[in-house]
């Protein structure tokens, strides 16, 4: 078997942690009570460190112990040569709870390896948390599951459908009272959607105000932020200031470079955001591995003036070109799903422009009715340099933004992307460092505890693949198909996925933020 180096750059420190956890000049605690040890497999542990061949057993819910070990009476052995294992990928903004209490084998998210999914993202959570939470509790899924509160679903809930403006001051308290009630079900933090429309008209003070009470409990911000593409640069001033001011880590949800004239300059926006960590705003960021997002049709406009033929222009220039925008759901006209915004134009005898403000007005009015959104795009606006420049940064980790159902293969497949792509295919991530960014580093970004490394004590949540062969098979076209070289999946100790198949177990638990 090829063997990995070490991320450039790993401290010293962390390697002779490993070291001395998998050299066993600790005597492993006894075994208690059968349990399973994966045997000879490359153990990547989450830090970045270098793979050792050594057992890992599990015991309960937690790794017992790392070294070279021997089976004790009733273990199951696993034989693992040739295999690599890694702590179970964290997805730290996945959309896989949207259908999970009818799902809960989650293979789209087991298929490529995640064990946790952290959902409540882009300002929207499930309302009340707790009781999502005591849902999942009593009908778990295979997957652990914990959530943001919404900045979205705290706003609506102050505000009612009179969300398109500012706050009053005494309207941001009684949103502070809410968030606290959220915050203490558990929610890890405040997520933004500053790009939608509830939280588009909110300002900076608002949100300021309201991470404040996330960072009074220990708990941390992640955004999707106002803008993507045009102000990209503003949005990235706002999310620092929003570190600085609320004195709390934020985090830059799916990072992106979205617009033609962007392109290219990941490099000078990482400079930024490497200014403001030594300046001490603890920002971080995730990222899913594909050119092209989903959203709606109108979340390009943040003027929201559809209407208007130069606006409309320009972000089919500049943001989404007419062949690379695919309709994913269109209830209006069911028939437009899976062709570009090109072919329809072409359908109807008319120029993209066009056929765009029609799309857009006839789904707005079907919405009207129907009181919910009735589209969605996949639209391709990101140029892959950027990406893999964007995932080589230190302060990245991996994210998913998939849904267990949806039409774009990020939600089968993009942690297995990046195993092919990034890692074998084009070796921009070491293996080590690529399994940080979905473990460990994946872990701290969302304070989540005792999960992401391989260590003793911690959870046993844990991937044994493939690195020969792990791969993403879903496309646009097969959104829905599971990923290959995935050998097992541990969710708390039980074996959840095996032989491209969910076992009948339900191990998953919800995690809660432990307060300051
Ligand atoms: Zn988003």
């Amino acid at each position: 078997m090829r063997r990995y180096r070490a991320a450039a750059g790993t401290p010293a420190i962390v390697l002779s942690f490993l070291f001395s956890a998998c050299a066993g000049d600790n005597t492993p605690p006894a075994a208690t009570a059968p349990g399973i040890l994966i045997e000879g497999a490359l153990v990547l542990d989450g830090t970045g460190a270098e793979g050792v061949v050594v057992d890992v057993r599990v015991e309960g819910d937690r790794i017992q112990a790392v070294g070279d070990l021997s089976a004790s009476d009733g273990d199951v052995v696993i034989d693992a040569t040739g295999l690599a294992l890694a702590p179970g990928f964290i997805d730290t903004h996945s959309h896989h709870d949207g259908g999970l209490l009818d799902t809960r084998d989650a293979l789209a998210a087991l298929s490529q390896g995640i064990t946790t999914i952290v959902v409540g993202q882009d300002g929207s959570s499930r309302f009340p948390l707790n009781e999502f939470f005591q849902q999942l509790e009593a009908t778990p899924p295979t997957v652990n599951v914990a959530s943001y509160v919404g900045h979205g679903a705290v706003r609506r809930d102050v505000l009612g459908d009179d969300y398109r403006r500012a706050a009053t001051e005494s309207e941001v308290q009684a949103m502070q009272e809410v968030l606290r009630g959220e915050l203490s079900a558990g929610a890890l933090g405040l997520s933004t959607g500053l790009e939608y429309d509830v939280g588009l008209n909110s300002t900076t003070e608002e949100v300021v105000a309201l991470a404040r009470e996330a960072a009074a409990v220990g708990g941390r911000y992640i955004s999707h932020m106002r803008s993507e593409d045009r102000h990209l640069m503003e949005s990235i001033e706002e999310i620092i200031r929003i570190g600085r001011e609320a004195d709390i880590p934020v985090q830059i949800s799916h990072m992106k470079l979205a617009m033609k004239s962007l392109w290219g300059r990941s490099p000078e926006i990482l400079a930024r955001l490497d200014r403001a960590r030594e300046e001490g705003v603890d920002i971080t960021a995730d990222v899913y591995p594909y050119e092209f997002w989903q959203s709606t049709m109108t979340v390009l406009f943040p003027e929201r003036d559809f209407d208007n033929r130069e606006t409309v222009q320009f972000v089919l220039d500049e943001l989404a070109p007419p062949e690379g925008m695919l309709i994913a759901r269109y209830e209006a006209e069911p028939s437009y799903v899976g062709l570009s915004l090109e072919a329809i134009a072409e359908l109807r005898g008319e120029d993209p422009a066009t056929t765009y403000m029609a799309l857009i007005a006839e789904s707005q009015a079907l919405a009207e009715q129907t009181g919910r959104g009735t589209e969605s795009i996949i639209a391709r606006s990101m140029h892959p340099d950027d990406i893999a420049t964007l995932l080589s940064w230190p302060h990245t980790n991996v994210s998913s933004d998939g849904s267990l159902a949806g039409r774009h293969p990020r939600g089968f497949g993009s942690f297995t992307r990046v195993l092919r792509e990034h890692v074998r295919e084009t070796e921009v991530l070491s293996l080590p460092e690529a399994i940080r960014k979905m473990t460990g580093a994946s872990a701290a970004h969302v304070g989540i505890l005792e999960r992401g490394t391989i260590t003793p004590g911690a959870y046993a949540d844990l991937v044994l693949f493939d690195p020969e062969t792990v791969a993403d098979r879903a496309t646009p076209d097969a959104a829905n198909e599971p990923s290959v070289g995935i050998d097992r999946v541990l969710v708390n100790g039980i074996i959840v996925y095996a032989n491209g198949r969910v076992t009948d177990a339900r191990p998953g638990l919800v995690i809660r933020r432990v307060d300051r």
